[in-house]
């Protein structure tokens, strides 16, 4: 039986966000021979986006674009996507584990009665099974997990599974169009989004991330981090504890009740390593600790320890790799 699998695909200021290319990864490992990958796309103006999606070894790039569809809200989605997916019949759709995939990935499992798993970090086949790997309690355990029927729904952690690249030579992929109008009156933003930003580089989907604590001693103690942060293309981060001082914004917290996140690298700076913290970061491929206690939790996940003080470090580290 050959499946078909469904990428929703995501996309910022006119950019498709690095976790829609992760999506589009985690499907093909899901695929075997014979089942196809579709894209599809919604909003405004999409024709730059789905040109792009195009390039990337997908059997279509469906596109549904209209006015009403370009900021995202769950029951316009909902509504635009329902009667398109009745119509393709996917086996599996992916979404970024995103705000938009953990609001959407339910909304439209509901719709579609099927089966849905949030914050997948591996996929494997084993036999006929796709086998899905999810964090539980806080990272504290790792389960795998099969669906016994399709369709199914599942969400991506970012910066786990490779981006996808492009299949080469040019486009691959056919894009469909597809009209839609909302089948009743639906809420719409009357006027526009106003977006907090923390930085240049999305949190999420950082690489690096420099993350201070309660032990930054206050909002400008976050200057240090930020301009190492600028310096290595990160972005900076907290914990609750510096989020609670009023030492930065919360957008900022990484955490069990903040984001999770998975950078290549992670710099903790004055930051105890509260389990609640751990559950935010532990999935870092290296971390790296600042603290000028030595008896300090967070060294027991560090994979380098520096024990001193923030403010002398955080420069000193600065000026070295600004010398590399
Ligand atoms: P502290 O624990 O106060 O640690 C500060 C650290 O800075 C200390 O280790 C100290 O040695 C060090 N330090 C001080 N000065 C310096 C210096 N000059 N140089 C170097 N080191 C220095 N926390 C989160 O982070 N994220 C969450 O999502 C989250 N969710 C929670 C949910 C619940 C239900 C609960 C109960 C708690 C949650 N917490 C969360 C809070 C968590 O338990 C901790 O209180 C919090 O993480 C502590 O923050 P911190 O490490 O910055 O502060």
């Amino acid at each position: 039986m050959s499946r078909t699998f469904l990428i929703i695909a995501e996309h910022r200021d006119g950019k498709l966000r690095q976790v829609t290319l992760e999506a589009l990864q985690a499907a093909s490992l899901a695929a075997k021979d014979g089942d196809s990958l579709a894209a599809v796309l919604l909003g405004s103006d999409l024709d730059g986006l789905a040109g792009e999606l195009a390039a990337y070894a997908l059997s279509d790039v469906h596109v549904i674009e209209t006015d009403s569809l370009k900021q995202y809200n769950p029951e316009s989605y909902v509504d635009a996507l329902a009667p398109f997916i009745d119509s393709i019949r996917p086996d599996g759709v992916f979404l970024g584990h995103t705000a938009l995939g953990r609001d959407l990935a339910p909304a439209l499992a509901a719709k579609l009665s099927a089966g849905q798993l949030s914050d997948v970090t591996a996929i494997e086949q084993s036999g006929e099974e796709v086998v899905f790997t999810r964090p539980l309690y806080a990272g504290k355990a790792i389960e795998k997990k099969i669906f016994r029927a399709y369709p199914w729904v599942v969400t991506i952690r970012p910066n786990n599974i490779p981006a996808a690249g492009s299949a080469g030579g040019g486009q691959a992929a056919g894009i469909v169009k597809h009209d839609y109008s909302p089948s009743k009156p639906l809420r719409t933003v009357i006027r526009d989004v106003v977006r907090k930003m923390s930085g240049k580089v999305d949190l999420t989907e950082a690489k690096v991330i420099v993350s201070g604590g309660r032990g930054v001693k206050s909002g400008d103690g976050f200057k240090p981090l930020e301009e190492l942060a600028e310096l290595l293309g990160g972005a900076v981060g907290a914990s609750r504890g510096a989020c609670d001082a009023g030492y930065c914004d919360y957008s900022l917290q990484i955490g069990q009740t903040g984001k999770v996140v998975t950078p290549e690298i992670y710099i903790a700076c004055g930051i105890s390593g509260a389990i609640q913290h751990l559950a935010g970061m532990n999935g870092s491929r290296i971390i790296i600790a600042i603290n000028k206690d030595p008896d300090a939790p967070i060294f027991q996940i560090a994979d380098y320890g520096i024990v001193g003080d923030l403010f002398e470090v955080v420069p000193l580290l600065t000026q070295e790799f600004r010398k590399a």
